[in-house]
């Protein structure tokens, strides 16, 4: 069980840093489609980005649970941690599956700021969900492999040094199963753009760095296989628990931020001689808003406590993640409705947060897809697909 004050702590020294960066600094950066670097940097320095991984490799050996109050407190802030969160949990594929070698390489360097680990790329624009049907072919060559095909919205991969890749080694008529036959790769995007590496930004909704990739005959040294060969679904699988629940605190946040301001708003605001909080047609959806928010986060809490202890937890990083999304998302729109025509104006940020969280309906995956998993592997029911 975690140390309530340590937590606490935690919580205050984010919220100290965080102050320094306000929420115009997060409109200027959506306006402009600009990468918080500056803020990256200092969430780097201060320990709070590499704080998953282990002191022997100069991090700072903390666990999910304080990882979640991290991200929380950034979005609750008015901050989007969307540019940074990725660090955390790209780099449990590589304290988990990685080589000695590669964790001896990579790890400090990325607890120390010198490389950063932030983009990790999955997707597809023709396979989509369907992640065990993807078609980007890494073909063995010697000492390389040869990466040919295209990835989509892949995020952050212009502010990253290093990128997790998943890709085809073994045909789907060879493979043994559904999952086999694909293997992840840690890329160096160190001059990557000059060996075959093409990246094309997406203008997207919201402000989140995310791009098309197309690989043409790009190598990939052999011993940057992380992981088996023809396994990396697995090790992919393996950090999406935390990914889930990582993703389900920033919504905490986010709902937290909305009932903050829309608490503060409903009380002050004067409409008929009174403030509009004194209707309870105003003050409900907020208070219902309130009670639906700290469910989730209770659920979240038992996911990271899960995970922490080293338990099965894939029913509640994907339940976390659903009703974390599902609180932040009534909470944003209940929060705007109650700031009437003030919530659309940039000025308020809400609009801006709003979009932000509505993200967390489709990615990393969607509402669906978490209700198809709880279905099948829950409940027992019928595969669908
Ligand atoms: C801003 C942003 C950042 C992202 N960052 C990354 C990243 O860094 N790396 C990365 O690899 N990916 C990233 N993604 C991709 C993200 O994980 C996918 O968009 C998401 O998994 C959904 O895949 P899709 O967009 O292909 O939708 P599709 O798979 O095409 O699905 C479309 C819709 O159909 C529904 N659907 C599909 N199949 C079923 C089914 N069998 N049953 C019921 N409903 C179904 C889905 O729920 C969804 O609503 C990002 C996406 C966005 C928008």
């Amino acid at each position: 069980m975690e140390n309530d004050s340590e937590l606490q702590d935690i919580r205050d020294s984010v919220k100290t840093l965080c102050a320094a960066y306000p929420e115009d600094y997060w409109k200027n950066l959506d306006a402009t489609g600009g990468y918080p670097t500056e803020f990256v940097r200092e969430m780097t320095d201060s320990g709070f980005l590499g704080c998953l991984i282990p002191e022997s490799y100069g991090g700072s050996g903390l666990g999910l649970v304080q990882a979640c109050a991290i991200l929380e407190e950034i979005s609750r802030s008015g901050g989007h941690p969307g540019a940074a969160h990725a660090q955390m949990y790209v780099m449990g594929s590589v304290l988990r599956h990685g080589t000695v070698e590669q964790k001896n390489r990579y790890l400090p360097a990325v607890a120390a700021g010198e490389l950063r680990l932030q983009s990790f790329a999955v997707t597809e624009p023709t396979t989509g969900t369907d992640t065990t049907a993807l078609k980007t072919t890494a073909k063995r060559m010697g000492d390389d492999y040869v990466v040919n095909g295209q990835k989509v919205w892949i995020s952050r991969v212009q502010h990253s040094d290093l990128m997790v890749l998943l890709a085809r080694t073994r045909s789907v008529e060879e493979r043994v199963s559904r999952t086999d036959g694909l293997s992840c790769f840690i890329v160096d995007l160190r001059g990557a753009e000059q060996r075959g590496l093409t990246i094309k930004p997406i203008d997207a909704m919201i402000n989140h760095h995310s791009c098309e990739l197309f690989f043409d005959d790009f190598l990939i040294p052999a011993k940057n296989l992380l992981g088996e060969e023809h396994n990396g679904f697995r090790v992919i699988m393996d950090g999406m628990n935390a990914e889930r629940i990582l993703i389900g605190s920033e919504c905490i946040g986010d709902a937290r931020y909305f009932i903050d301001k829309a608490t503060a708003y409903a009380s002050q605001r004067v409409v008929f001689g009174r403030p509009i909080g004194q209707n309870q047609g105003v003050s409900f959806p907020i208070a219902s808003a309130y009670a639906q928010t700290e469910a989730a986060a209770l659920m979240v809490q038992q996911a990271a406590r899960l995970f922490d202890a080293g338990r099965p937890c894939g029913a509640e990083a994907n339940m976390a993640k659903m009703l974390a999304a599902d609180a932040s998302w009534k909470a944003g729109d209940t929060c705007l409705q109650t700031h009437g025509g003030f919530g659309m104006s940039r000025e308020y940020h809400i609009e801006r947060k709003l979009r932000e969280t509505r993200l967390y309906q489709i990615a990393p995956i969607s509402t669906n897809l978490i209700l198809s998993y709880l279905s099948e592997h829950v409940l027992g029911m019928p595969r669908s697909f």
